[in-house]
């Protein structure tokens, strides 16, 4: 049933309020959004915007939604790389911003906040609790907590140091699909073990239900000392990581790589001098200083037995500011300065040196546009191989920045499939379908429709993710 903009502003309005629905045509464009390459189409932009500002309102959304049979997109800050962001069908978009509360409880060792509260700012807010917050993607300035919880990433940090944001929620309120508010976990810092729906939950993608509060674990802030080392080629970072594994050595909290042309660009935009090849920074925790110097130190021997042209602790914040900024810098520049398809490779450890390569190869080679650049870096010690096609041009035909997408998600696709990779961990499922069923057969693939049909009859929260709608 077709509803005109101004009943349907009416309408949301006696959930929420009319100061708090959107429909006019600007705001609904700038909600379509992402950072896909290609044109938005009409069924990406939605008729409405809602912005609750309690679980209360959320459910009263999702009923009428359900009424009404009006998909609903839950969207954080829209930061999602690989087209979760953008929503699939027309319907209308719930911007979880308003609901950003926090309180904090030390005498618990645990925080409550709403999922709307940007990541910085609650890292913020922890800091004065000598609290660290699990969470590190590079988009923290304004992608939201819920967001963070709701993909599960833990983004820059190495899984086998941190785990995942998921390992330290205690416990969410929930509205599911239909409306009814629930609560999971606990209030003790014991976590249940078996069957329990916190788990499933956390990493749902907006599929299972809204999430509008996440209790999580405080975690004290550990002492943190970074190294930098240089190396000649990108390959012999992977083969340290691979080395790392093999020989038991603890892994760092956060072990990044920039191959040798995103070295060069990410160090020229910070102002170092350009490095001799790629670069390996990575960062070392510790209860205390001097355990955290013992670590460090014990990590720079290791280092040195993997051949590096130089390596060391890096001690002053300033320069370290700007080594690691140079990660961000590279990656801003493949975003800024022209077309960039990325990928992510997680393989099994063992096959770093060979999947790297195999990307880099299927992405010189790219059939849909041929002569593309290759950048890479990412979040080795994860172990993530980030493998970009880079067009230094931003006049590309949308129908062919549509094919390239594709060519780099097959590629990367079948070299996931073929190294026992997880598919990635940004945000996915959108442009994963196909990997699942590849990687993990039908059945598994018909499993996650028929819970996502349990908890959603009607498919309201974000239809076409889960069918990998593009
Ligand atoms: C510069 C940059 C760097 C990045 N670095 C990383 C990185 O290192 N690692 C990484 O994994 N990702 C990274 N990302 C991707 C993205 O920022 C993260 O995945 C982030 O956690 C998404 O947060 P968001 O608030 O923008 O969520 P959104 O993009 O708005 O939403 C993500 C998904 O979660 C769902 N969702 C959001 N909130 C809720 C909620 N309250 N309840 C239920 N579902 C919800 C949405 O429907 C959507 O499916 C990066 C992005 C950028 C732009």
């Amino acid at each position: 049933m077709e509803i005109k903009p101004q009943a349907l502003a009416a309408q949301l309005a006696a959930i929420v309020g009319r100061d708090h629905v959107h429909v006019d045509r600007p705001t609904n464009v700038v909600y379509a959004k992402d950072v896909m390459p290609y044109d938005l189409e009409d069924h990406n932009i939605p008729l409405a915007v809602v912005r609750p500002a309690n679980s209360a309102e959320v459910a009263g959304i999702l009923e009428w939604a359900n009424r009404q049979r009006m998909p609903v997109h839950v969207h954080g800050s829209g930061t999602s790389l690989v087209g979760l962001a953008r929503p699939k069908t027309k319907g209308i978009v719930l911007d979880t911003g308003r609901l950003n509360d926090l309180a904090i409880f030390p005498e618990r060792g645990y925080f409550e906040v709403g999922p709307g509260l940007h990541i910085a700012k609650l890292r913020q807010a922890l800091a004065p609790h000598k609290a660290m917050l699990p969470v590190f993607p590079g988009s923290e300035l304004i992608a939201t907590i819920g967001g963070a919880v709701a993909v599960n990433t833990s983004a820059h940090a190495v899984d086998a140091a941190l785990g995942k944001p998921g390992d330290y929620v205690l416990g969410l309120e929930v509205v599911l699909p239909t409306g009814q508010v629930i609560a999971t976990g606990t209030e003790s810092l014991r976590k249940p073990a078996g069957i329990e729906a916190t788990k499933f939950l956390v990493g749902s993608e907006g599929l299972l239900g809204v999430i509008t509060r996440i209790r999580m674990r405080l975690l004290p802030q550990p002492c943190l000392l970074n190294i930098v080392a240089d190396y000649r080629r990108t390959e012999e970072i992977l083969e340290t990581v691979r080395r790392m594994y093999r020989e038991g050595v603890s892994p760092p909290l956060f072990f990044e790589y920039l191959d040798e042309k995103s070295a060069r660009v990410g160090y020229a935009a910070v102002g170092l001098e350009p490095p001799p090849g790629a670069v390996a920074m990575l960062t070392l925790h510790a209860d205390t200083p001097v355990g955290c110097r013992a670590k460090a130190e014990g990590f720079l021997d290791f280092l040195k037995q993997t051949g590096p042209l130089a390596a060391r602790i890096v001690t002053e914040p300033a320069e370290w500011q700007k080594i690691w900024g140079s990660r961000a810098e590279a990656g801003n520049y493949v975003y800024r300065l022209g077309a960039t398809f990325g990928s992510e490779i997680t393989p099994r450890v063992d096959c770093l040196v060979e999947a790297f390569t195999e990307a880099r190869e299927a992405i010189l080679g790219l059939r849909s546009y041929p002569g593309p650049e290759f950048y890479s870096f990412g979040h080795i010690g994860a172990p993530t191989i980030h493998a970009y096609a880079f067009i230094p041009s931003k006049e590309i035909p949308s129908p062919v920045m549509k094919a390239i997408v594709m060519e780099v998600r097959r590629i990367s696709e079948a070299i996931n499939v073929k190294y026992g990779g997880c598919g990635g961990e940004w945000g996915l499922t959108a442009q994963r379908v196909d990997f699942l069923k590849q990687r993990y057969g039908q059945a598994y693939y018909d499993m996650l429709v028929a819970l996502k049909r349990a908890l959603d009859p009607l498919n309201i929260l974000n239809r076409g993710n889960l069918e990998g709608w593009v």
